[in-house]
Formats: C-alpha cells, sequence, structure tokens
C-alpha cells in the first residue's frame, strides 16, 4: 500500500516537473526566438568568430561519414580505399633510404640568427615552395588547436632550413595549402620530425598533405637507445637549450603569436636539422662499430629510416564509433565504477543516462565544431547522471561544481562552466534528464531533427553541413533500425532544404559592385563588377578616374553609346536584391532566356546578358523556373521540337552512337532515350545484383536496343552511363567515380533528330571532336581534392528509378520539388547553378574578354542529356524563318513569361520586355559580326 502511493506521488511528481519543464522549455524557445530575431542570433550568447569559420573547404569535417584520401591523378584505378596514394614512393624507399651524406656535410653550418619568416599570404607561401623546392633537406613541426573544434585543427607549421626559420599561418592560408602538397610528397627531399606520428595525420587531415621521405628523430633516439627520445632531452643534450612544453597547450589560433609563442614554435624545429645531423653520425659509427656483420639488419641508419618512413605509411582515418559518444561513455563508466555500481537499478539508470548525455554531446559537438570536452566535461556528464537534476538551475550547479572541483586534473582552468553550448541547450538536458528511458538512437535522431529545424539558429559552416544536410545512415555506420532511418529521413522539412539551398546556392558576395565605365569623352557608359574594371586596367586600356566607388575611363573610343539606342539600363545602378519580392538577405542568379537558347544565339545578340540575368531570392527564383519549365514545354510543342532526344543508338562496330529518327513510325525505331538509357545502366552497375528479375531484364532490355546486341558486358554498361553528356559532364563525371572511360569514346551520330517537325534535313552531324578529352585545366585539378564539391551523381533505386540528382557534395532535397527529379530538372539545376560563375552578369561587354571567346564552350556544354539540342534546333529555326528579329522576338515572349509568373517589383530602371539590346559594336567588341580574328592586346 506505501509502496503504492509512493509510486502515485511519485508519478505525480514527474508529471508537475514534465510540465514545468516543458513551460520552461517553451518559455526558453520563444526567449531564444525572441533573442534570434533581436540581434541575427545563433546558438551562442555572442556571435563568436571562430577562424575555422572562414575555412572555405575542409577536408574532414564532422560528419560520420569516412574521410576521403587523395587520389592522385591516373592512379585512381591502382589506389584502393585504404590505400595510400604514395605507397609506391614510400615502398622504394624503404628498401633504398636516403644518403647519409645529406645530413652530415652540411650540418655544421647551421643558422643563429634570432630572423625569422612569417608566411601569411599565397605569394609567400609561394616563395616558400620555391625554396624548399631547392633543398636537399628541411625540418618540420605543426602545432594543433584542439580545444574549440571537433577534429582538431593545424594551427601552424614551422618549416626550417639550413638557412632560415619559417613559421606558416596554417589559418590564414588554410585553403590555399595544396601549394606545399608536392614538395611534401618529393622524395628527393628529406623531411625532418620528431615524433612525426600525429603530424603526419594532422597534415592528411587537413591539407591533404603527405610526407615522403622522413628521419624522425624521435624513431633515432629508439634506434640509439637514448635514456629519453623528447624533443626537450635533445635540446638540452645537444643544443644546450632549455624550453617549457608546457607551451605546446597554447591557444595557436592566437595572432599575432606572443612573443614566448613564436620563440617555442621555432624552437621546436630549428635545432632539428642540427640534431638529425648528429644522431645520423651516431648512426653511422654504431652500424661501422658492429661491421664484422654487415648487412642491411645492422645498418641503424637504414633502420631509423625505414622506422620513419613507415609512419609516412599511416593514413589518417575519423574514428567510427557504432553508437555516437560510445566510447567516451565507457570511458566514463569505467573511470567511475567504484562510484557507480552497476546492479541496482537506479544505477543502470545512471548508465543509460550517461550513454545519452554523451550521445548527445557527440552530436553538439559536431554540429558546432567544439571538442567534447568544451560542450560538457566528462566529470559532469558522471554527476549529471548521478545526481539526475531535474531543472535548469539545478543542472547548471551540478555541472559548475563537477568543474570546479576538479580543476587541478583540468588542463583548461580557464574554460567556461557550463559552456555556452550547453547553456543554450539547457532545454535539450533538461529534456534528456526527464527521459530516462529514451534510447541513444531516439536522442540522437531528435536533436539532430531540432537542429535541422533550427537551421537558422545554429549556423552552418563546412564543417557540419554534410552532417545536417545528409544525416547519412547508410554511412554513418550508426545503430539505428531501418525503419527510423526511413522516417528520419523523410523528416527532413521543406523549410530545412530551403535554408540549405539558400546556404548553398546563394550568390556569396554582391553580384553588383557598380563600379562605372565612362567614354573618352566622360559620358557614363554603363556599371560593371570590379574584375571586368581590373581587366581594363591591367591591359592599360583605360585610367581610374575615381576611388571609392572605383570608376574608369576608357582610353580608347568605343562604337555606340547605351543612351543612344535607349537601353538606359546599362547605366543605371543595380541593386543586390531579389527583383521580384525585394528579399535582400539572400539571392540566387536567374536568367530570363532559358540557357538551352542562350547558348546558341549568335554570339552579339548575347550581348544583353546582363539585362536578361536577375537576382531573385529561392521563392521567386522557384515561381520562375517553374514558368519557364512550363513555357519551354509550350515552346516545344509550337515548334514540334522535343524537350528531350527521344531515341539514341548504337550502331554497332563503329561505335558510333546515332541519334535515331521519332517520325510516326517511332515505334520501328530501334533506339532509346539517353536519359533511359543512363538510368537503366546506373541501376544495373548499383544494383543489378539484388534487384527483381523482372525488372533486371526490363532494364537490360533498354541497353541491349541501345548497343543492338544480346551480349552486354560491364564495360558496356560504363560506357552508357557516359552516352550523350557534354565533354564537361563527362569529365566531371570521371572524376567523381575516379574512373577514366578512355574505352568508351564515342562518336555520336545524330540521325533525324527533329522528327515531327517540318524539318527533315540531316544537317546535325555533330563533330566526334567534340568529345574528346581535353586536358584536365587547373580548376578540374582542383576539384579533385574538393571532395566532390562539383559532383554530379543520380540516385537510382533498385528498381531503377532515378530518384533524385544530387548537386554538389550534399543530397539535399532542393525544395521538395526536386524529390521526383524528372528529366528536365537535371538539366536544370547543371545549368542554373553550377554554371552560374561562368556566366558574367554584369553590364554591356564593350570589349573583348578572353574567357568568352566561347564558341568551342558552347560545344562543351550540349548535352544530349538536357535541354540542349532543344535549344539548338529552336534557335536554328528561329534563325532561319525571322533571322535576327526572330531571335529577339523570342526573348520578348520569355521576359513576358517571367513577370507574368513573378510580377517583379523591383526591377531596375529601364527594363524592358521589348529591350532590343540593338547596338553598334566598335572593333574591340566580341559581339563585332565581322570580328574575325583577336587584337593583338587580347592574345
Ligand atoms: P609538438 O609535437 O610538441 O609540437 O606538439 C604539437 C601539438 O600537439 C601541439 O600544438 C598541441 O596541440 C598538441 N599536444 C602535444 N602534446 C600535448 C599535451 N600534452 N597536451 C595538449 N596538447 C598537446
Ligand atoms: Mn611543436
Ligand atoms: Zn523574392
Amino acid at each position: 500500500m506505501e509502496a503504492a502511493i509512493g509510486i502515485e506521488t511519485l508519478d505525480a511528481l514527474l508529471a508537475i516537473a514534465f510540465v514545468a519543464a516543458l513551460f520552461l522549455f517553451t518559455s526558453s524557445i520563444r526567449r531564444h526566438r525572441r533573442r534570434k530575431m533581436a540581434d541575427g542570433c545563433n546558438c551562442y550568447p555572442d556571435l563568436e568568430d571562430k577562424p575555422q569559420n572562414r575555412f572555405k573547404r575542409v577536408l574532414a569535417d564532422n560528419s560520420y561519414s569516412p574521410f576521403k584520401h587523395f587520389k592522385r591523378e591516373g592512379k585512381e584505378k591502382e589506389i584502393s580505399v585504404r590505400m595510400h596514394p604514395f605507397a609506391k614512393e614510400i615502398d622504394y624507399l624503404l628498401k633504398h633510404p636516403p644518403d647519409l651524406k645529406t645530413f652530415i656535410t652540411s650540418h655544421k653550418n647551421s643558422n643563429s640568427s634570432c630572423h625569422f619568416v612569417w608566411i601569411d599570404t599565397e605569394d609567400q607561401l609561394e616563395a616558400l615552395v620555391n625554396v624548399l623546392n631547392k633543398e636537399e633537406i628541411f625540418a618540420v613541426d605543426t602545432e594543433q588547436h584542439s580545444l574549440r573544434s571537433f577534429l582538431g585543427f593545424t594551427a601552424l607549421i614551422q618549416i626550417s632550413t639550413w638557412k632560415e626559420d619559417y613559421l606558416i599561418d596554417t589559418i590564414a592560408l588554410h585553403d590555399m595549402m595544396a601549394t606545399l602538397r608536392p614538395v611534401f610528397a618529393n622524395p628527393a627531399i628529406i623531411k625532418v620530425f620528431h615524433g612525426a606520428d600525429n603530424d603526419v595525420l594532422w597534415l592528411q587531415r587537413d591539407f591533404h598533405i603527405y610526407v615522403v621521405n622522413m628521419f624522425d628523430t624521435a624513431k633515432a633516439c629508439e634506434i640509439l637507445s637514448k635514456p629519453q627520445k623528447s624533443l626537450a632531452y635533445l635540446l638540452e643534450t645537444y643544443c644546450g637549450v632549455y624550453t617549457d612544453k608546457t607551451l605546446q597547450r597554447e591557444d595557436w589560433r592566437l595572432r599575432p603569436l606572443s612573443d614566448e609563442m613564436t620563440e617555442y614554435a621555432r624552437n621546436d624545429v630549428h635545432y632539428l636539422l642540427y640534431i638529425a645531423g648528429c644522431l645520423a653520425s651516431e648512426l653511422e659509427s654504431k652500424t661501422s662499430d658492429i661491421s664484422a656483420s654487415p648487412g642491411d639488419e645492422l645498418n641503424f641508419f637504414l633502420e631509423t629510416s625505414r622506422r620513419s618512413n613507415t609512419v609516412c605509411l599511416q593514413l589518417y582515418v575519423k574514428e567510427v564509433e557504432s553508437t555516437p559518444g560510445s566510447s567516451a561513455a565507457s570511458s566514463i563508466l569505467s573511470r567511475n565504477m567504484n562510484i557507480v555500481g552497476l546492479t541496482s537499478s537506479k544505477n543502470l539508470e545512471t548508465k543509460d543516462l550517461i550513454w545519452i548525455l554523451c550521445a548527445w554531446r557527440d552530436l553538439m559537438a559536431r554540429i558546432h565544431d567544439e571538442s567534447l570536452r568544451y560542450v560538457l566535461s566528462d566529470q559532469s556528464i558522471a554527476a549529471l547522471a548521478v545526481i539526475a537534476p531535474k531543472n535548469p538551475s539545478e543542472i547548471y550547479n551540478v555541472i559548475l561544481q563537477a568543474d570546479t572541483s576538479n580543476v587541478s586534473s583540468n588542463a583548461y582552468p580557464t574554460l567556461p562552466s557550463p559552456s555556452p553550448i550547453t547553456k543554450n541547450h539547457m532545454d535539450d538536458l533538461c529534456f534528456l534528464l526527464l527521459e530516462v528511458d529514451a534510447n541513444v538512437d531516439d536522442v540522437i535522431q531528435k536533436y539532430w531533427q531540432k537542429h535541422l529545424d533550427g537551421a537558422q539558429c545554429c549556423p552552418l559552416s563546412p564543417y557540419n553541413y554534410a552532417l545536417l544536410s545528409q544525416f547519412n545512415l547508410k554511412h554513418s555506420g550508426l545503430s539505428f533500425s531501418k525503419s527510423s532511418a526511413e522516417k528520419f529521413s523523410s523528416t527532413v522539412s521543406k523549410k530545412v532544404s530551403r535554408e540549405l539551398f539558400i546556404q548553398k546556392f546563394s550568390c556569396k558576395s554582391p553580384v553588383y559592385h557598380n563600379c562605372r565605365i565612362y567614354a573618352t569623352d566622360g559620358r557614363m557608359l554603363c556599371y560593371c563588377d570590379r574584375k571586368k574594371l581590373e581587366w581594363y586596367l591591367r591591359r592599360g586600356l583605360a585610367k581610374m578616374v575615381e576611388e571609392d566607388p572605383p570608376a574608369i575611363m576608357l582610353l580608347f573610343e568605343t562604337k555606340g553609346r547605351p543612351e543612344d539606342e535607349g537601353n538606359e539600363f546599362y547605366i543605371q545602378s543595380k541593386k543586390n536584391m531579389c527583383v521580384g519580392c525585394g528579399e535582400k538577405s539572400h539571392y540566387i542568379r536567374y536568367r530570363i532566356i532559358p540557357s538551352c537558347y542562350r547558348m546558341h544565339f549568335p554570339e552579339h545578340l548575347k550581348s544583353h546578358r546582363s539585362h536578361d540575368i536577375v537576382l531573385l531570392c529561392v521563392d521567386c527564383h522557384e515561381i520562375a523556373h517553374s514558368a519557364a519549365e512550363k513555357y519551354k514545354r509550350q515552346v516545344a510543342q509550337e515548334f514540334g521540337i522535343p524537350l528531350f532526344v527521344q531515341k539514341i543508338v548504337n550502331s554497332g562496330e563503329s561505335t558510333a552512337a546515332t541519334v535515331a529518327s521519332t517520325s510516326m513510325s517511332a515505334e520501328e525505331e530501334t533506339g532509346v532515350s539517353p536519359l533511359q538509357l543512363r538510368t537503366a545502366a546506373m541501376a544495373l552497375l548499383r544494383h543489378g545484383s539484388n534487384m527483381p528479375s523482372g525488372r533486371f531484364e526490363e532494364l537490360m532490355q533498354i541497353v541491349r536496343t541501345y548497343f543492338g546486341r544480346q551480349e552486354v558486358s560491364e564495360e558496356d554498361l560504363e560506357a552508357a552511363l557516359l552516352v550523350g553528356m557534354s565533354p564537361h559532364e563527362r569529365r566531371r563525371f570521371e572524376k567523381k567515380r575516379g574512373l577514366s572511360f578512355k574505352h568508351t569514346e564515342q562518336n555520336v551520330v545524330y540521325k533525324n533528330y527533329a522528327s515531327s517537325s517540318s524539318q527533315t534535313n540531316n544537317h546535325n552531324k555533330v563533330n566526334s571532336s567534340a568529345h574528346v578529352r581535353e586536358k584536365p585545366t587547373e580548376k578540374d585539378k582542383e576539384s579533385i581534392s574538393d571532395q566532390g564539391i562539383h559532383s554530379n551523381l543520380s540516385t537510382v533505386d533498385t528498381n531503377g528509378n532515378l530518384l533524385l540528382e544530387t548537386v554538389g557534395s550534399s543530397s539535399i532535397r532542393i525544395l521538395d520539388r526536386e524529390v521526383e527529379i524528372e528529366q528536365g530538372k537535371a538539366s536544370y539545376l547543371k545549368m542554373d547553378i553550377e554554371n552560374e560563375d561562368q556566366l558574367d552578369d554584369s553590364s554591356v561587354n564593350l570589349l573583348l574578354m578572353p574567357d568568352e571567346i566561347t564558341t568551342s564552350e558552347t560545344a562543351k556544354k550540349v548535352s544530349l542529356l538536357g535541354h540542349g539540342p532543344h535549344g539548338k534546333q529552336v534557335v536554328e529555326h528561329l534563325l532561319k524563318r525571322n533571322g535576327e528579329e526572330g531571335v529577339r522576338q523570342f526573348c520578348q515572349r520569355w521576359r513576358k513569361v517571367f513577370v507574368d509568373a513573378v510580377h517583379p517589383r523591383f526591377l531596375p530602371l529601364g527594363w524592358d520586355i521589348m529591350h532590343s539590346g540593338r547596338r553598334d559594336f566598335g572593333d574591340y567588341s566580341v559581339y563585332n559580326p565581322t570580328k574575325k580574328g583577336l587584337p593583338e592586346v587580347y592574345a
């Protein structure tokens, strides 16, 4: 009886506590939101400026997906996931150690100046690389920051040559560090480290820098059986220098570094070459002492080199836990075993709480890019689990007490307790401590979801982007059940997709710089961006007339003035906001004339691009885009030119693909749509083995139809993936797959493509040279290491249905409209988003810009998978029927479609549906139809 009452009372108390907590929770949310409105907000009380927030790219982010190592060009095939990209070179070194002379001959003339070079610009870094390339040996050390970052990052790299010490600001240069890759991987240059085990992994993690040919002085100490192998010991013994190693725990993000830290950082590397020389001599003499039995086993120098290079072979991996936070939970449990016996039910509860709190802490740390101990200390977790406080102020006190009572063992006595993260998520903790029977999976899901819902509140960064946008359970190796995983991923709200979409695709800096260009007589010609202005200045074609905002005057006479032709538009200053609704916080470029048409316009008709590219917020963008897609279908009907290539066949032996006619007799024609072919091939390659046999047959039939034979090999399937892709798409795709499809070069022959239209001529032959692979450009090379920032892979389910096209590194569902991406959308995303940068939006193009010599550019972009071929046909048709006037009228129709759909209220003055853009073109103009070659200045 008593027990029963007890339980009832407990229930009542719990209920009251729950209601109270709920009240606290909701009101705190309200407070939270209010504050957010007030100050632009995030999860931190003050918007903290963490230096890693300025990194543009990170190789190791906080998601649960595995680290991707560098893929060497041309070596993609050789390298399996777990193989070191320089395994071969290192292997060679293990057998052929470097020459001892390098150490011994020169170490007498060690530099003793107190001068050092601080490297924090790209130019300085390049200069340093040039210096290092000429050295035979240099010494390296790194300093890390790990408190205010989940995985930690390299804050400083120290390099010492015989002549000079260099301190590289790897925070300022984080995105440019690739410059150092070759010199570190150069097997002809010895890199001296002391205790390199961590440095080697950190360099891989942050910069894809791989060390090849290393001499580790700590390994030398091992071989020489030194009493100690610390650097402090070596510095004292060989150089009489005493160092205070506690400095290694300083906050290396500090800028400028204090004198003391600078001195420490230099000392860590300055004497290393000298010490390496001494140790090498000792290794040499030790070897010759025992020269009675010569042989590799007794060559101590060789052994040191071998052990050092074995360190280089290590590969960085992100730790993978079966359940987030589980390793921390186990260690907290084992350390507190004496307090928390594990038998009584109370203690079982405590144990569960430890697991739950650790899981929550893990997620919080990843989302906010903080270390676990910064978010919530181990001792606080233990105390919270044992005491199980039930309201925010109790929780607050338990944490504070746990942290202060343990201050002696705390390496960071100045840490705020509770941390701002914990304080701002106190509501989470209240719930966790109340919901004792929650399981870890649910906790993670719930709080991940919560952060997604509050995407405006916790700032997005390259560190948490993948985690928040593609909480990919398949790759995470987490222990969620399938059903909850499905439920989970289906709850990604529209709102959040929208936020992520904005983050990813909106213009990162103002589009219009409103720099001005004046003619020789001082009359204004147009507004333009800074890049263009600099372009004129660099070539001595203009002089600066005003600084802020910048304005230039051209030094040559231009033909045609905007105002002469009623083109006031070009001399209007333009605002950085959505022309539809006036939204200023974000905007995306929108092309009023769809690219599939515009790309085929005669060059001189492209000159009013700035008129026909406007800024729109995502909402207006969506409206404009769907109106345009609808109108495209109308155009297709009207002109009888289908939106997609209907049929394509491979003409067998000659490996020539042919676009088949889609006339009345379409049924009899052999051939498949290129998109269908690609989708089928992708599904077969990915899921062929587990596919229902009926579906398998169906898809195989598509591929067989294309190749015109029964036998279809895996190579054929891979070849089919590339059919119809533009060289651009193809190159990107190959990079992404890390494969080279040399054997799939194909000559594509179009056969009566535009069937139902009146045209039946055969003039659409595309030269096979359009498909010849080009040498990768610098930009392409860059994107190899980009972790697929520009990736474009379709997701295909086991039934071979194209589910969604992933754009960029994430699989976000863009505003739900992309959930079931049908044919057109893929090309929409590619054309409208990826090519964004390639299109110069700014003002009139009076002059020939070298990067706009685009005749072959168009060919590179035309893909059989998108609307490109349709656009080409339509434009040809227009030109044939009405000449350029036809194209102009066509543009006017599109402007009307745009205006009718969006009802734009903020179009710049002078913007006009009827805009003609007619004007004369000067000798320099790229739009001059009579222009033949390039003037010499632009060569
Ligand atoms: P070092 O190899 O001595 O130059 O140390 C490199 C980096 O390792 C330092 O910048 C620290 O971030 C980290 N580190 C090394 N030892 C410790 C330690 N005992 N406590 C904290 N951090 C350390
Ligand atoms: Mn150091
Ligand atoms: Zn808008």
